[in-house]
């Protein structure tokens, strides 16, 4: 089968079609306009077989996972996505694997009513890059350069899931309550963009950063950036009901630390604001938890469990 073919038949047909998109797949690029106001924020990342997803990894979740976590990095901007592209590298052309790879790709872009405008299609070890692309308001996007001593610290959802998740489906754990296995083991595969609590962010978190390569990795890009220190309370670490029932609690406080995979949003928010994020964050229904504040000692993290220091040296996932 020829490359256009498998655009053809894979990826041409696409039910979301945004007024935005000018033109879509099969020109020699795209053409899509960005409303008045509105700064274009782009984003790349790139998921390897036996790197980031287990060969095994059934390739619906694949693709949406590669989406997902491109999604996750634009709501750790506090945009709003609108377009992807998608570069496929491929050993073969499996019609299977295709099949559900592209209805992966289709019913993520439904959900999240983001538009495949492009990408490109080669012969080569399994990797799937996506490139998305959001919109948000002139001067509104949030970064991880712009935290203050004094800020407290939230995180969403709850962390290390992911970490017990791959553990498990490398074999290397057993659990026996079905309903827990599968939670976490969907936690690694079928991460949650955390979109809405990044627009609700917008002119009220200092900074912001998605979790993925782990908690204590991620935090120290916003204290390099910001030139803060922080503390985190470790017995403040927001953990899943699966969680707690399936690792000791010192094994979870590790996950929650060190583990990546996790997509959620940590954010800094300086104590004028605390108010406000509150009640938004109420109103709309978002779980965020205070698990620390940050520091002007720059670049030092400090760990605490009960208010004593927490000896942790394991840090996140590195590739190099
Ligand atoms: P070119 O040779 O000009 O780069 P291609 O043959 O690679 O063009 O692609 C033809 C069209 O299909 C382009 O619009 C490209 O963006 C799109 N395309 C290629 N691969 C993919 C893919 N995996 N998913 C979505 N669109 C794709
Ligand atoms: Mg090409």
């Amino acid at each position: 089968m020829k490359e256009f073919k498998v655009i053809e038949d894979f990826f041409k047909q696409q039910s979301v079609q945004r007024k935005d998109v000018v033109i879509g797949i099969g020109d020699d690029g795209a053409v899509t306009h960005i409303p008045e106001g509105q700064a274009l924020v782009t984003t790349t990342d790139t998921l390897l077989s036996g790197v980031h997803f287990l060969p095994s990894t059934n390739p619906h979740a694949i693709a949406q996972k590669a989406i997902a976590v491109n999604l996750s990095d634009l709501a750790a901007m506090g945009a709003e996505p609108a377009w992807i592209s998608l570069s496929l590298s491929l050993p073969e052309v499996d019609q299977v694997w295709l099949e559900e790879f592209s209805r992966g790709i289709r019913e993520h872009a439904d959900y999240y009513s983001v538009q495949l405008i492009g990408g490109d299609t080669v012969h080569g070890p399994l990797a799937v890059t996506i490139t998305a692309q959001g919109f948000v308001p002139f001067d509104q996007a949030l970064t991880r350069s712009q935290a203050k001593p004094g800020d407290f610290i939230y995180a969403t959802g709850t962390l290390g899931d992911a970490g017990v998740g791959l553990q498990l489906a490398q074999l290397k754990r057993k659990i026996d309550n079905p309903e827990h296995h599968n939670f976490l083991v969907n936690r690694l595969d079928y991460p949650t963009p955390r979109l809405l609590v990044g627009t609700s962010l917008r002119r009220i978190a200092n900074s912001c950063i998605d979790l993925s390569d782990g908690l204590v990795s991620d935090i120290q890009h916003i204290l390099r950036a910001s030139q803060c220190g922080a503390v985190i309370h470790v017995d403040k670490l927001p953990l899943s009901q699966a969680m707690i029932e399936s690792v000791t609690a010192d094994e979870a406080i590790g996950f929650a630390l060190s583990a990546g995979d996790d997509y959620e949003l940590l954010f800094t928010v300086s104590e004028e604001q605390k108010g406000l994020l509150e009640t938004n964050l109420a109103s709309a229904n978002i779980k965020a938890t205070c698990i620390g504040q940050l520091t002007g000692v720059a670049e030092k993290l400090e760990l605490r469990q009960n208010d004593q220091a927490y000896e942790f040296t394991h840090l996140g996932y590195e590739h190099f």
